[in-house]
This record gives structure tokens, sequence and C-alpha cells, in this order.
């Protein structure tokens, strides 16, 4: 951890956060790993859960279906949003919230088809909805430093997801998960979903995946880490390297966009693979994560 020390003052992270801005999320030793289970899922071990869905549940046919077919291929969460902080504000048929209904949906399917079920929240009023719903809270990237929100997700002793920022550091990262480990959770995944950067490849290019916060993370952090190579692709074609370097960079979870027709997805279609792509992709996780000592089962 010297190697840190004060190099770069006011950007880098130095001795001094790791002590008195995050010191609960600071490693202790080099061995500290926080390890938890969701719905007997193991996070922060050898296991790399596969969480998957839609961007958007649309409706509860269509959700059930989904759930069905992840269920079957031994994906370990079920992902979608009910709720969707969407960058505009307009919303159409195609582009929508279920909202309430949609969580009711999950609480549902979570009993008939037993998988657990991870989701967005956006405000405080529907935590307990939420609480007796699903299994995960999410932070959507746009709420990273909504601290009454942080906190108060956090006092539930729910697991929470963290989405990282696109705009934000890896120090404002950690500075947003102290606030929920200071409130006796730990139970806490970060997730990188690229961020925002000037230079990238092409126009529809919205964010870069940042690869290299993994071992930067691993250096000092002790939470497990997950990877949304969709989001942060925002291009399905390149949805599948991305997610097998992530895996050999050291992800301890993938977050996946699957949907049955990706065209017809109501929000962000082109970040979405479809079912026969995910399958091909799974047999791909499998060998590189044992390729590293990890597996996906
Ligand atoms: C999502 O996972 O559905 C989502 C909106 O992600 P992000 O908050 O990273 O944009
Ligand atoms: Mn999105």
């Amino acid at each position: 951890m010297s190697k840190i020390n004060n190099k770069f003052p006011g950007k880098d992270i130095t001795l001094d956060d790791l002590k008195n801005k995050f010191p609960l999320c600071a490693k202790k030793n080099n061995k500290h790993q926080t390890r938890f289970k969701v719905n007997d899922i193991l996070f922060g071990g050898k296991l790399i859960p596969i969480i998957a869905g839609p961007n958007t549940v649309e409706s509860e046919k269509f959700i059930f279906n989904v759930a069905k077919f992840l269920k079957k291929n031994d994906v370990h969460f079920l992902r979608g949003g009910a709720f969707k902080p969407l960058t505009f504000p307009y919303r159409s048929k195609q582009y929508f919230e279920t909202r309430e209904k949609g969580i009711n949906w999950f609480s549902n399917l979570r009993n008939k088809i037993k998988i657990p079920v991870i989701t967005e929240i956006t405000e405080e009023k529907y935590i307990d909805l939420f609480c007796k719903s699903i299994d995960i809270i999410q932070i959507g990237s746009r709420n990273m430093q909504n601290f009454p929100l942080l906190r108060a997700c956090a006092k539930t002793k729910k697991p929470i997801m963290l989405k990282r920022h696109f705009g934000c550091s890896l120090r404002d990262w950690l500075g947003a998960a102290e606030y929920i480990l200071l409130e006796g959770n730990n139970k806490v995944i970060l997730c990188e979903r690229g961020i925002t950067a000037n230079h990238t490849h092409r126009n529809s290019s919205r964010f870069l995946l940042d690869l290299q916060v993994i071992p930067a993370l691993k250096e000092i952090c002790h939470l497990p880490i997950a990877v949304d190579p969709s989001h942060a692709t925002f291009w399905e074609p390149w949805v599948e390297s991305m997610t097998l370097a992530s895996i050999a960079a050291g992800a301890d979870a993938i977050m996946l966009e699957v949907h049955p027709n990706p065209k017809k997805s109501a929000v962000d279609p082109l970040q979405a693979m479809n079912y026969k792509k995910f399958q091909n992709l799974k047999k791909k996780m499998s060998k590189v994560a044992i390729s590293v000592g990890r597996t996906i089962k």
C-alpha cells in the first residue's frame, strides 16, 4: 500500500484517504476480502455470480419468461429495471417504467421460479416494498452520490450493489460506499459500468469500460467488484470480449443485459444480447474463469 502514499496529492488515493476518508472500505491486510451470501450464492469467493436480464421489466409475462430461461441456464440473479432514471424525461409506449407493478411481478416470480432478483431503487419511499420483494438493491450510477438514499438503503441491511457514476473517480466511489458501511451494512458489491471519456472509438460509445479499476480497487478495498459490460460498451458486439476481459482482470460478478429480442428492447436495444449468444458466451466465461482460478457454477 505504500506505493500510493501521496504521489499525486489531491488526485490519486493517498494513505490519508485509507485511514480517514474511507477506513471501513480499506483493506486491513492483503488477504482481507469481504464475502457474503445472498440466497446461498456467495459473493467475494471463488464463484463469479452471473446477474442477467433485460434492461427493463416490460410486462409480467415477459419478465416471467426471461426469468425461466435464465434459471434454466444457471444464472444466479435476475436483473431488470422497474424504476428507470432515464437520461431524458419523455416516455412513450416503448419507453416506460412499470414501477410498483414491476416490483410486485418480481416478488411473484421470485417465489415461483426461485431466482433471486436485483433491481434499481430511485426513491427512499419504496424501500419497504423493495425489502420484501427483491434480494439485492441496486443503486444506479446516477444516484451514486445520493447520500440520503444510500444511508436509508444501508440501514435496511439488505445487500446493495453500488454502481459507479460515469464521471466519478475511484476515490469518490469509495467515499459513497463508505456511507453504506458506516450504517453497519457490509454487504456491498461495487459495480463498474463504464466512465465518460472524451476519446472513445466511435460516436455511439457513450462510455469506456474502466477495466483497470478492478486491480486498482483490489489493491486497497475488500469489497467484491462486479462489472456491467453491457452499459459500459453500449454496443452488444463488444460485450462478449469485455465480459471475458473483466473475468480475466478479476471481476467478482458479471452483470449482463439479456433479452429474447434485443431489437425490441424497450430501453438500450443496442447493448442487449440474445439468448443464443448468451448461452455461447457462458461457455467461454466458464473457460476464462477456470483459467484464473474461478468458476461460474
Ligand atoms: C441499469 O443497470 O439498468 C442502469 C440503468 O445502469 P446505470 O445506472 O449503470 O446506468
Ligand atoms: Mn441503461
